[in-house]
């Protein structure tokens, strides 16, 4: 489903700004400078759909993409033929034929994926061209700072058995600038990167690329924030938003003081009220976290330009929004609710579900009529 779905056969329509992309990796680039800006692709572009996605980036100077996974770099290969593309999930045991066809490089992040990648890398006589993951602190994927050394010292004898290309490590931190592991992380990442005279180097997400020069190295790695999720919570967006979520208004109706909407009857209406129902739900990626009970009250969406609470739970395919305060006259069946953009940023519909931008965004479902403009 998605590009080719015909919009009244759907719920809904997600639009994606691709010129708005374009302008936040050219602000991102600018922030970078000297140091090369590259876009992490993962996860379908976070969710906006990687060929289109990667396309708009290739077009707007991208070089260099991160993907989580060889499947993943294989759709941007299409879109990017002349990118260097890294997979960031390393290399799974018997993966590396995959990589080499698709042209991809993987992230290698253990001494075990370093050498099956090398004995890959001779057994085909391929220059292997490979990233290594350093872990500064975060624990997650990445060499040991002491496996760091040994395999610096297997470099520095050129015995290495394929081209490394980037040396790289991931912060647990970087949109709390203030918080002390960030100054670990660099530190134990400037000892490291130091091991490998004249490959390039790479530690910023887009947090990072926005918020010090210290953590640019030679190429950042920013994802969110071409996007349009605001990178650093605590300070305001600089980027443009990217998406928009519209959802069919399926049917209004009136409601009586007392009366409970939605499953659980989770939310006992204040006074009588008119609802809109709309054809998105939790499938559609509307997250179930982001509806209303009684006790606590949940996302707003845009109708007729109005803001309207969410009542009740999200189900499955439906919602239910509260549009007593607009004039009947200017609400109809079959009209579009905004969920998302439009003045509803993606950090704000993540707050009220308690959670992050990353995570509303990855959850769009491609059940909605997408389409793409600029
Ligand atoms: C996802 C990811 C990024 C991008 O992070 P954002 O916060 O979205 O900018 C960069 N590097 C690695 C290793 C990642 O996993």
């Amino acid at each position: 489903m998605g590009t080719d779905v015909n919009e009244l056969e759907t719920g809904g329509r997600l639009t994606v700004d691709l010129s708005a992309v374009q302008s936040n990796f050219r602000l991102l680039q600018t922030r970078c400078a000297p140091a090369e800006c590259a876009a992490v692709v993962k996860a379908d572009a976070y969710g906006l759909g990687a060929g289109p996605v990667a396309a708009a980036l290739h077009e707007a100077g991208a070089r260099t993409f991160f993907v989580a996974h060889p499947v993943e770099a294989r759709a941007v290969r299409t879109s990017a033929p002349d990118a260097v593309i890294y997979v960031l999930s390393g290399l799974a045991p018997g993966a590396a034929p995959a990589l080499a066809e698709i042209g991809a490089r993987p992230v290698l992040g253990s001494v075990a994926e370093i050498e099956e990648w090398a004995a890959f890398a001779k057994a085909r006589n391929l220059p292997g061209h490979a990233a290594i993951h350093i872990d500064t602190g975060m624990n997650r994927l990445g060499l040991t700072m002491e496996e760091c050394t040994h395999i610096a010292d297997r470099f520095a004898s050129g015995s290495l058995g394929f081209e490394l290309a980037l040396v790289m490590s991931h912060l647990a931190c970087a949109d709390e600038l203030s918080h002390p592991l960030n100054a670990r992380q660099l530190a134990a990442f400037r000892q490291a990167a130091a091991q490998f005279p004249g490959i390039p180097a790479s530690l910023a997400n887009s947090a990072a690329t926005l918020q010090g020069s210290d953590f640019r190295f030679d190429l950042c790695r920013p994802g969110i924030a071409l996007y349009g999720g605001n990178p650093v919570p605590s300070e305001p967006n600089p980027l443009r938003p990217v998406v928009r979520v519209e959802a069919r208004i399926v049917q209004i109706r009136e409601a009586a003081k007392g009366e409970t909407v939605g499953y659980g009857a989770a939310q006992t209406l204040a006074g009588p009220a008119r609802l809109a129902i709309l054809s998105i739900g939790y499938a559609d990626g509307l997250i179930r976290a982001g509806g209303s009970s009684d006790s606590r009250r949940g996302a707003d969406v845009l109708i007729a330009g109005e803001r309207c609470p969410l009542v009740g739970r999200v189900s499955m395919d439906l919602a239910a929004a509260d549009i007593s305060h607009l004039d009947p006259a200017r609400v109809a069946r079959g009209d579009f609710a905004t969920v998302l953009g439009d003045g509803l940023p993606v950090d704000e519909l993540a707050k009220a579900a308690g959670t992050i931008g990353y995570e509303i965004l990855t959850r769009i479902s491609p059940r909605f009529a997408r389409s793409y403009r600029g």
